[in-house]
């Protein structure tokens, strides 16, 4: 196995209740077994802000703890078995589902390319594209305004606005009174708390703006306060952060803390963990939303295939790599008509370009069995 880091830069850094996010640290994990190779890519961000994981605590607990695991107790790389199963043992660690991620991710790659078969039809993706969406930062309402259009304009079928307290109400009448048709999530990253009258009073006027959905209106352990609005307020509220995993989506719907839930397949612990919390929401009537980590190429290329799933039902977050990266560390994923498609190709779908990793690449460690 290789694990490779890489300091990619943001195209346009992205303002957030929690932080903005300049710098795009992606660690790499190549996996070669005998019947082939394949890569994945760690989501964890650069700073513990938006979750507890971050690039380098990831590219540690990789290194020291979970790819040591799978060489197994006499260092060799015996039967990894399939990556479902390899997957399996890594529970023995807690937390680091975005670490985890990454290894599930290089192991069914390699899997699923030895068998000529792509993730979409491995989970029985049958639609050829997604819709995409745009982010749009916390930022100067002007600015706000332009780049929501600009995003409309270039045929984005959804646009995002980051919001937090003190910065909500302002832009997003802003951006609903240019684009009056335009469909709007506001994402809020946990920055409001219930408590506040002024928070309660910001949530209340946004909700009289027709919005697609409020994301995350509330910190991510608040169900009850989220159970609150779910019951309060027209627009949909979506859960991100606080669905860290199966078992989390169902402490969520036991308390109706929510009318939808953002994927996000790295923040589950995987792609097999993502198919179970789309499973579980189509069963439960809970509309879906495929969520975006700021992912290079390949892990957006697993996240397409994802949301890509019949049950995703709102547009996500998921834009064309030029919006990110330029260039991106795979072939581009394009907007065709506000769309994108979904990778077909063996394995992941997309081929890596070695060149712009090798460029973007600050160190590789390689690890061998005994
Ligand atoms: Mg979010």
């Amino acid at each position: 196995m290789e694990l490779r880091r890489l300091d990619l830069v943001l195209v346009t850094p992205l303002a957030t209740a929690t932080g903005t996010h300049r710098n795009r640290p992606v660690v790499l994990v190549r996996v070669e077994t005998d019947d082939g190779g394949g890569d994945g890519e760690c989501a964890a961000l650069e700073k513990p802000k938006y979750t507890v994981e971050y690039a380098d605590g990831a590219e540690t607990v990789l290194a020291e703890r979970l790819i040591p695991l799978l060489f197994g107790r006499a260092g060799r790389a015996a039967e990894l078995g399939t990556a479902r199963e390899a997957r399996a043992r890594l529970d023995v660690v807690p937390g680091n589902a975005m670490a985890k991620a990454a290894l599930e991710m290089a192991l069914l790659d390699a899997e699923l390319r030895s068998r000529g078969r792509s993730l979409a039809a491995q989970i029985g993706v049958t639609r050829p594209r997604i819709p995409a969406g745009a982010t749009v930062g916390l930022g100067a309402v002007s600015s706000v305004v332009a780049a929501a259009r600009a995003a409309v304009e270039a045929g984005y079928k959804r646009v995002k606005l980051k919001i937090a307290p003190g910065r909500d109400v302002g832009p997003l009448v802003a951006v609903r009174r240019e684009l009056p048709d335009a469909t709007i999530v506001a994402d809020a990253n946990g920055s409001y708390d219930l408590s506040n009258p002024a928070h309660r009073a910001a949530l209340l006027a946004i909700d009289s703006l027709g919005l697609a959905a409020i994301e995350q209106p509330l910190a991510a352990r608040d169900l009850a306060g989220s159970a609150r609005l779910v019951a309060e307020l027209a627009t949909p509220v979506i859960l991100d952060e606080s669905i860290d995993s199966p078992d989390t989506l169902e402490a969520a719907l036991a308390v109706g803390a929510c009318s939808g839930v953002a994927v996000k397949p790295a923040r589950l612990g995987g792609i097999a963990a993502a198919v179970r919390v789309h499973d579980r929401c189509v069963g439960a009537g809970v509309h879906l939303s495929i969520g975006g980590m700021l992912e290079a190429g390949l892990g957006r290329a697993a996240a397409i295939a994802v949301g890509a799933l019949d049950g995703f039902d709102l547009p996500g977050d998921l834009g064309a790599s030029d919006r990110y990266f330029r260039p991106d560390i795979t072939g581009p994923h394009e907007l065709v008509d506000g769309e994108l498609r979904v990778p077909t190709g063996p394995g992941l779908g997309v081929e890596i370009d070695r060149e712009v990793v090798a460029a973007a690449a600050v160190r590789c460690r390689v690890f061998r069995p005994s």
